[in-house]
Parts: C-alpha cells; structure tokens; sequence
C-alpha cells in the first residue's frame, strides 16, 4: 500500500461562489425528467436493494444505441468500470499500451492491479499516432477525444487500428464523445476485442449520480460481470437507475445542452485567441490551452485569486498548459474578465 500512488481529482471548492471550470462538469443542470424521475423513487422502496444487474438501464442504453443489453456493462461512474476492466481485461504478461499525456487515472489503475504499461508519446501537437500502437501489447486504452489535450481522432483511425490489432482488447474510453466526436459503439458488432467506455457525468450532466458502462462483444461483458459481482453486487443504487434511465429518454434535452456547450467552446476558443491564448483544437467540454511568456502555474494562481479555477497539471510536456472546462456564457465571460484583469497587470 505504501508503494500506491493514488489518482488526484480536481478541487471540488467549499465556497460557492467560485467559477468552477476545474473538473469538466457540465454548467446545464440535469435534465428536469432526471430530477422526476429521481423524485418518484424517493419512497419506502429505498428499503430494498436494487437491481443488482440494472436491467431497465442497460435495456436504455441498449435502445438509445441500437445494440443489445448483452453488450451494455454498467457500473459506479466509468471510473469504476475502469477499475474492472483493468482488473479483467489488462493483466497480460505484455505491456498495456497509452498515450504518455492521457486520463492519469490509467497509471494509478496499473499501480492497483500490478499491470506493466509503456506510455506512448504523442507527437509534438498532441495527436494520438495509431501506427505507434501495432506491436505485441497485454491491451490498448485511450479516451477519444483525449484528455486533458481534447483531441479527437476519427472513426475511421479506431477501424484501422481495430483492422491490425486483433488479438488484445481495445478500450476507448469516450467520456467526452457526445461534444463532437463519432462513438466507436458503431465498431463493436465487428471487433469482439473492442470495448467502448461512456459516462453521464459530462454530456449528460449526472457527476453526482455516479453513472458509467461500456458497450462491446457480451463476452467481455460478461468477464465484467465476474468482477463486478466478485466486488460489489450493487454498484448502482436505485436513484441512479432510475435517474440514468430518465436521462437517456430525454433526448431533446440532452441535444440542445450538448449543443449549447458545443457553441460556447468555439466562441471561448476564439476570445482566448484575441487575448494572445494558443489553443488545441477540442472536440470535448474544456479547452487546452497556453498564453506564451506565461507561467502556466502563475496564471492558474491568478485565475484563483479572481475567484475562477482551472486545472493545472504539473506534468512533464504539459506544465505550461492549463485544461479549462467550457462554461455557460456567464461562467466564459467572468473567465474572459478575470484573464483581461491578469493581463493588464502583466
Ligand atoms: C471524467 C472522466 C472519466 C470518469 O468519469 P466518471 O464516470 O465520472 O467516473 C473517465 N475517463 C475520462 C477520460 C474522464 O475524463
């Protein structure tokens, strides 16, 4: 136990009068149908135990994705799958294989379960280089898009790396898929070593409820099972089924806050270029980003003294960078008038 080093979640602030563009949530509340539905639980049922394989829920995801809810795994956030899939799908004599700028959760996993990985670069503008993955490997993991970079590759590079790498199982974890990019869920009926990893705790605006599940061949879903139910029986509880369901039927609402977000990450990205800011393209909820002849860290600071906080990572390739989570228009412009107060002071 010692020897763990445990992963570092952003600061969730006491005071609530911070601008909180630290932790990609979303700035839309959760659908009012979620809140519904979350309510009409609230009974004496709360008694019993849930169900322990969620079926209601993984049927609404099985729908809302035109597959089956043979290939739905759900578990406690997709941390939490994580977790399993680590433990399940991971323990290889071979290395697992991801990025060296990736989610920092997937080294502390490794340092968990005892799993040999090689980080591998990505190239000098962030990109993801799917040739660098085809050698002997205990597995494959990346989020798409990236995080923190919120690169996105398309469709059509997870098919080519699917097409070349058969024998060791492929995890995309698309936490941040529904801001703009295309769910690798269309591959599973084709690749059975291909597992695809969603939240709801950023599109759909559900980090309290502590939602996530992968979707891939029912073989592995079943290899999560054991786990899952070698570990925890219910890991989701009746408030989170219910609510999870709700927000998958609601998907009108779940489009036009998408789209909201959408719209507010490309106006930021082009305020922060006026104010000198070099920004990564994103197709996630937050921006990656650096001001030249700044200290990343510096700023961070300054940025908190203002009452707005962002995420800095101490890390080599990206120490000079900060993540900001894409706001509502409200929490982008306290962002921009903080910044434009930082600057003039120089
Ligand atoms: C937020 C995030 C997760 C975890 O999501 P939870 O469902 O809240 O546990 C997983 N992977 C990446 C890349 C994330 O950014």
């Amino acid at each position: 136990m010692r020897r763990l080093t445990p992963y570092i979640p952003g600061e969730q602030p006491k005071l609530s009068h911070l601008v909180k563009l630290n932790t990609n949530e979303n700035p839309y509340g959760p659908s009012p149908r979620v809140l519904d539905a979350i309510r009409a639980e609230l009974s004496d049922a709360l008694r019993l135990y849930p169900d322990p394989n969620a079926e209601r829920l993984k049927q609404a995801i099985a729908d809302y994705y035109g597959i089956t809810p043979a290939q739905v795994f759900v578990g406690n956030g997709s941390d939490e799958v994580l977790a399993h899939v680590f433990h399940g799908l991971f323990q290889h004599p071979a290395s697992l294989l991801f990025p060296d700028i990736t989610y920092s959760f997937y080294p502390v996993y490794c340092g968990l379960y005892g799993i040999d990985f090689a980080a591998v670069p990505l190239t000098d503008d962030f990109m993801l280089r799917l040739q660098d993955y085809l050698r002997p490997n205990g597995g494959i993991i990346f989020p798409n898009p990236n995080a923190p970079t919120g690169r996105l590759l398309p469709l059509a590079d997870i098919d080519w790396l699917l097409q070349r790498n058969r024998d060791s199982a492929v995890v995309i974890d698309e936490a941040y898929i529904d801001f703009g990019g295309e769910s690798a869920i269309a591959l599973v009926d084709r690749y059975p070593n291909l597992l695809v990893t969603q939240t709801l705790s950023k599109a759909r605006s559900l980090a309290g409820l502590r939602v996530g599940f992968a979707v891939g061949h029912p073989e592995l879903i079943e290899a999560l099972e054991r786990i899952k139910n070698s570990f925890n029986s219910y890991p989701l509880d009746r408030l989170a089924i219910a609510g999870a369901v709700a927000a998958f039927e609601d998907r009108e609402y779940f489009e036009r806050t998408r789209q909201a977000v959408i719209g507010s990450r490309e106006a930021l990205i082009t305020a922060l270029q006026a104010l000198g800011f070099e920004v990564l393209p994103s197709a996630a909820n937050f921006i990656f980003t650096r001001l030249p002849h700044w200290d990343a860290a510096v700023l961070a600071v300054a940025l908190r003294e203002q009452r707005v906080i962002v995420r800095h990572f101490r890390q080599p390739r990206i120490e000079q960078f900060l993540r900001i989570t894409v706001g509502d228009p409200a929490q982008n412009a306290a962002l921009l008038a903080a910044l434009q107060q930082i600057l003039a002071k120089g």
